[in-house]
């Protein structure tokens, strides 16, 4: 056999997450909101059986909630990082190489296991998943990486939660039946285009001539073509690449007009890029920031504006960032306006190996900074994010978006643990 993929896939991770620290919550609609409490972006069964969609408005599913008691939540993304990453734990006991895809799916090489025994491996490692974290989750097998998404779909209909496609028979079916929009990477936009060409299932396009995909289209949809009739052509990413670039931005939960609350944003954003560029080991030497009003405002002219600050030398210093963002602020602020929301960009990215130190530099006192924010990260990290702050963060973070439906942090404060009467 040439290659085996398995694709883990947590179902509806953020209500699961949220169903781990509360039993109480199994069985009844949930759902998880949007930053700033905007739209539905993660439903239990339960809420889905009672018509809420994917990207629902909340304002929207107002009655269905009221009516059927769903249970409503804000986001509460460092609280999924972390579970995310006692998934990705335990699923590294069961292959030596995994590419870690997003939050809450991983794709594993099977590669040196019998066929027969695939199955049962993947039910296997749904149990012990289930069994260490609390999180349920749905396996596809395939030999390509577009053939494991496809039978992960599958997986998720199927009480055993598991598929495996490698049979040339079993691929066929499952394919007759799938529809191309389904298919990774294709999306609603190219389902389109191909089924004006009679292309409607995942077959047609497998067994449709890859050359002349190719031609009519794209390199990229004639790889999808080969990985569907079985030719892998994707491999497994197993090292993160680093970020080209890092953006830090957030819509504030009510408007602001101050500039001490925009500087007091802009210095959040920016503390928190620097500290991403040193868990990268990347420095950046271009900072922008943007500022701007809501553009659905009718009474209210709408402004935008944004400013590129270069550094004298590429760094991951926080006090420097912080610094550029306060002076960039300064030129594009203007009086009056109701502002909605602020980022800020770290861009032309260096890894901090290949920064060639200047001349005018200060050689000591860098050592110092890096010992410095050596041990700012780690206070950080072993206390939670926020534990120690940048004065000029502010402490009270007025403009923070909405989240007032936003569980306890479970797994990283002492105080915030659940408690067993
Ligand atoms: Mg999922």
């Amino acid at each position: 056999m040439n290659s085996v993929f398995a694709l883990v896939d947590c179902n509806a991770f953020f209500v699961s997450c949220e169903k781990v620290f509360q039993p109480a919550l199994e069985g009844k609609p949930v759902i998880v909101l949007s930053s700033n409490d905007g739209c539905a972006i993660a439903r239990s069964n339960e809420a889905k059986a009672l018509g809420i969609k994917m990207g629902d408005p909340l304002f929207k599913i107002q009655e269905i909630v009221k009516k059927n008691h769903v249970k409503v939540f804000s986001s509460n993304f460092s609280f999924y990082g972390d579970m995310s990453s006692r998934v990705m734990e335990t699923l590294k006991q069961f292959s030596p190489s995994l590419e870690i895809y997003s939050i809450d799916e991983a794709f594993l090489n099977l590669r040196s296991l019998p066929e027969n025994e695939l199955f049962s491996h993947g039910c296997r490692i749904k149990e012990i998943v289930k069994l260490w974290t609390g999180i349920p989750v749905s396996i596809g097998i395939g030999p390509t990486k577009t053939l494991a998404k496809v039978a992960n779909h599958l997986a998720k209909k199927q009480s055993l939660g598991c598929c495996v496609l490698l049979k040339q028979n079993d691929i066929e079916a499952a394919l007759r039946n799938f529809s191309l929009q389904d298919v990774w990477g294709i999306g609603s936009q190219w389902s389109k285009k191909l089924s004006y060409l009679g292309l409607t299932t995942a077959l047609d396009l497998a067994q449709a001539d890859s050359s002349w995909i190719r031609k009519t289209f794209n390199v990229i949809l004639a790889r999808t073509a080969l990985e569907l009739k079985g030719i892998s052509c994707l491999s497994l990413e197993e090292t993160l690449q680093p970020k080209k670039s890092l953006i830090s931005s957030r819509s504030f939960g009510k408007p602001v007009t101050s500039v001490e609350v925009l500087r007091q944003a802009l210095s959040y954003h920016a503390s928190s890029l620097a500290q991403k560029l040193r868990q990268q080991k990347s420095t950046t030497s271009l900072v922008s920031i943007f500022i701007r009003t809501s553009p659905f405002h009718r009474h209210e002219p709408y402004y935008m504006n944004s400013c590129a600050i270069p550094l004298l030398f590429p760094s991951h210093d926080t006090t420097l960032l912080i610094k550029a963002v306060t002076s960039g602020l300064e030129k594009i602020f203007k009086e009056g306006a109701l502002y909605k929301k602020a980022g800020v960009m770290a861009l032309q990215l260096l890894p901090e190996d290949q920064v060639i130190p200047s001349l005018f530099q200060d050689k000591e006192g860098l050592i110092r900074r890096k010992l410095l924010f050596q041990t700012f990260d780690k206070l950080n990290d072993r206390f939670g994010r926020g534990s120690l702050v940048f004065a000029s963060e502010g402490f009270r973070k007025t403009w923070r978006s909405k989240a007032s439906l936003k569980s306890a942090s479970f797994t990283q404060d002492w105080e915030q643990l659940p408690r067993v009467r």
